[in-house]
Order: C-alpha cells, then sequence, then structure tokens
C-alpha cells in the first residue's frame, strides 16, 4: 500500500501542506528543527490515530493555532482509503474514515499500516522494559483492535486500582471489582504478546541471519511478569489468584505490582543475552532485523505491505546494514528523512521523490 498524498493544516510548525508522494521513495531533506519529524508524525497519526512521540494530542496542534488537521488518501492492494484527523486544543480529537466519522479509535486500525524506524529503536535492546513493552503493544495495536481495546482497558482499569490502593481505608470487595477486570484483560494480553513474540522472533531470527552471513542466530524470548498458562481461560483464573497473592504488597507499596505492565522480551544471539552482553554493533543489528519483521509480520497478517518510516536512520547504519535495507525494502513505500544531502542515499534511490523542508514549508 502507498500513500497518495497529504494536506497538513495548523499541524505542529506547518500552516498548511499539500503535496503528493512517490509510491516508492521519499526523500524528506533539510535542516534541523525544519519539520521533516514533524511531517512523518503527521502521517503515521493516520495509522494508529495517536503520535509516536506525544500521548498530548494538543502538541500536534501549531502554538498559535486552537485547531489542527491531517488528512491523507492512500492505496491499497484492493481498494483506495482516505483517512482526516481533526484536533482542537480544547476537545477531544475527530476521526474519519472514509469520510465517515468513526466514533472508537480502534475503528482506524488495521486500515493505513505504518512501521517507523527511528534512532530510539536503534536502541531497544538496550532500553529499560517499558520501551519493549511500548514497541510491541505500538504493532499489536496496529494489527489486532481486540488488543488495542483490551489494553486501553487494562490501562484504564490499573490506574483506577493504583489511585485507589493510595486511599487511606481499602474496601476489598471494591478492590476485587478491578481485580476481576485486571485479571480478564491482563491475560488478554498476555496470551497475544506470546504469540506475537514467537512470530517475529521467526522472522527476525531469518533476517537478522541474512544480515550476519549465516554467522549469528537471533532469538527472542517473552519475559512475562506472570507466568504463561496454556489457554486464556487459565491465564485469567492463574493471574487473578496472583493479584490475590500480591495483595499485601500492593498494599505496601501503594501499587499494583504483578501483571503485564511489568512484562519484557529479551534478545539472545547465539545463545547470548544482548541487553548485558552485545556490543552496540550487535544490538543495532538486532534492532534493524526487528524493524524488518514487523513489516514481514504485518504482510502475513493483512496481505499489504506496510509503509515504512526511517527518520535519520540511514545514517546512524554503516553501509553494509544501509545496503540490506535498500535491497530488502522494494516493495515498501519508503519515507526517509535526513538532514544532509546524502550522496549515498541519492544514487541508491535514483528515482525518488526530494521533498525539502525550510520552516515548515
Ligand atoms: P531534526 O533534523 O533536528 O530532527 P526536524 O526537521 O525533524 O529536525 P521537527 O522535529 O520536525 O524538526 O520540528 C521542527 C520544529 O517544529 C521544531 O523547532 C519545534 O519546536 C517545532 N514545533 C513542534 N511542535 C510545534 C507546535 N505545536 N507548533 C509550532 N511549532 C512546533
Ligand atoms: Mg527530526
Amino acid at each position: 500500500m502507498f500513500i497518495k498524498d497529504i494536506e497538513l493544516t495548523n499541524f505542529r510548525n506547518y500552516d498548511i501542506l499539500k503535496t503528493d508522494f512517490n509510491q516508492n521513495v521519499n526523500l524528506i531533506l533539510g535542516n534541523n528543527a525544519q519539520g521533516k519529524t514533524n511531517l512523518l508524525e503527521g502521517i503515521y497519526l493516520t495509522s494508529i490515530g495517536r503520535s509516536f512521540r506525544t500521548n498530548k494530542d494538543s502538541d500536534l496542534v501549531n502554538f498559535q493555532k486552537e485547531m489542527a488537521r491531517i488528512k491523507v488518501n492512500a492505496e491499497k492492494a484492493y481498494f483506495d482509503t482516505s483517512v482526516e484527523i481533526t484536533i482542537k486544543k480544547d476537545s477531544k480529537k475527530s476521526i474519519k474514515k472514509d469520510g465517515t466519522t468513526i466514533k472508537k479509535t480502534s475503528e482506524l486500525l488495521e486500515n493505513i499500516l505504518i512501521v517507523i524506524f527511528s534512532p530510539e529503536d536503534l536502541k531497544i535492546v538496550k532500553d529499560e522494559p517499558e520501551k519493549r513493552r511500548k514497541f510491541i503493544d505500538r504493532e499489536l495495536c496496529q494489527i489486532q483492535p481486540l488488543y488495542y481495546d483490551s489494553l486501553s482497558n487494562y490501562k484504564k482499569t490499573l490506574a483506577q486500582r493504583n489511585t485507589y490502593l493510595k486511599e487511606e481505608a481499602i474496601d476489598n470487595s471494591i478492590l476485587d471489582l478491578w481485580d476481576v477486570q485486571l485479571a480478564q484483560y491482563g491475560a488478554r494480553i498476555i496470551t497475544i504478546r506470546d504469540q506475537f513474540v514467537r512470530k517475529i522472533s521467526g522472522y527476525s531470527g531469518k533476517i537478522h541471519s541474512s544480515i550476519t552471513n549465516e554467522k549469528e542466530s537471533l532469538f527472542l524470548e517473552y519475559n512475562p511478569n506472570i507466568d504463561l498458562k496454556d489457554d486464556i481461560e487459565e491465564q485469567e483464573g492463574y493471574f487473578y489468584d496472583e493479584i490475590k497473592k500480591s495483595f499485601k504488597n500492593d498494599l505496601r507499596q501503594r501499587t499494583t505490582t504483578k501483571g503485564p505492565h511489568k512484562d519484557d522480551i529479551s534478545f539472545y544471539v547465539n545463545g547470548i543475552n544482548m541487553r548485558s552482553f552485545g556490543s552496540q554493533g550487535q544490538q543495532r543489528t538486532c534492532a534493524l532485523a526487528l524493524k524488518l519483521a514487523e513489516l514481514n509480520l504485518i504482510k502475513e497478517e493483512t496481505e499489504e505491505d506496510a509503509i515504512l518510516l526511517l527518520d535519520d536512520v540511514m545514517s546512524e547504519l554503516d553501509i553494509e546494514r544501509q545496503k540490506y535495507l535498500i535491497k530488502t525494502l522494494k516493495e515498501n513505500q519508503l519515507f526517509i528523512t535526513t538532514t544532509d544531502i546524502d550522496k549515498n542515499l541519492m544514487t541508491s534511490f535514483p528515482d525518488a521523490k526530494l521533498i525539502y523542508i525550510h520552516n515548515g514549508k
């Protein structure tokens, strides 16, 4: 699939931007702080309805304005689609898909499929667990609306339970209402994450051995905070029991200490844990394999070639890895930002559309 064109109005540092895109490669060029990442952010927003760098929608509206709008038209394997998002500083955003306003953000999912790869992602192996959970959540939300709903319900319930745990007097029957819900949503999250990590491990393993000329073998392991059970019902019952067991501890710490909000994943190369023992180059290769694996997984689940946003990432990779990337990404629409006119990039993509950004124009 590919995005045909975009229209940004009062989005970040843009007043009005209207442009069409190349079906294959788009090189977005400009000095620092001109609006390159902002443009990628606008594009990304149309996939899951939220930004990859802020949770506050109002940040997306131009400082001087009250309302922002993002519109894209895209072409997919079997039909065309359009997405229009309107963000007002003082109220909820509204989203139109194919001209019709949708009620829940989850209705937007599985429509425009986008993977973003930024220098932040290169650190995913050694970063704190929260970053890896975010990665899993972001990817799963795109391809599984059920996951999106379970996750947002889990987060809401968790926040309410944690607020309640800070009160003076705790009524067990009230707490139990949240425990039941946490177990229900949490069990779904754990089960879906387990399947996801298995699949992505298979794909990234293959890509990783190809990048390393079969010298190294990558394996991803899911480390759930609550032990895995065979099926979702058993998982729910077990998680519920675990919440009950940790009640005293939760009360002492005044927060929910057990659950998928504490999950992690580990990367092993030739059996060695990359977070503790990987060289920087090895950690980056794992990250690259993981990102490319996402594209494979999306293809498997949706039959679509996802759009790939590469924000300042080319210059962070050595020539060998750059070449690998270029060689593998023939089918995907690419948006690549860079600050300098990179001769290598220009010759690698002779037919690319060049988009020069200067001060939001
Ligand atoms: P770099 O090469 O450094 O990554 P960039 O071209 O990617 O730069 P962006 O991150 O797109 O730069 O940001 C461009 C500018 O947009 C920044 O100077 C930032 O302060 C400004 N900006 C961010 N949010 C808003 C907003 N809501 N209203 C107006 N300007 C904003
Ligand atoms: Mg940038």
